[in-house]
């Protein structure tokens, strides 16, 4: 069985496509993730930020009213019994 020059280039064209195509959406897929990670892009879509991330912790122990312990690196609050800062792993005092 012999296939034609049509065939030929077509089945070659998709070889291309499939070799070039999965590695390019890899990195277009890649590179979106990246740039969504970006702060800038964030804080577009989710408002003006007062501050530092300091994790979503510092919200439930103001509502819970927990003695927390805030780092002094990140500003972060942690549970009273913590050793260390569960946003930056600084040891706190
Ligand atoms: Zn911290």
């Amino acid at each position: 069985m012999s296939i034609t020059t049509v065939e030929l280039a077509l089945r070659l064209l998709t070889f291309l496509c499939v070799l070039v195509g999965a590695p390019l959406c890899f990195l277009v897929g890649f590179r979106l993730l990246d740039y969504g990670a970006k702060d800038t892009l964030v804080e577009r879509f989710s408002g003006a930020r007062t501050g530092r991330d300091t994790g979503q912790l510092n919200a439930y122990f103001r509502e819970a009213a927990v003695e927390a312990t805030t780092c002094s690196i990140c500003g972060a609050a942690n549970g009273p019994d913590y050793t260390y800062c569960h946003t930056c792993q600084e040891r706190l005092d």
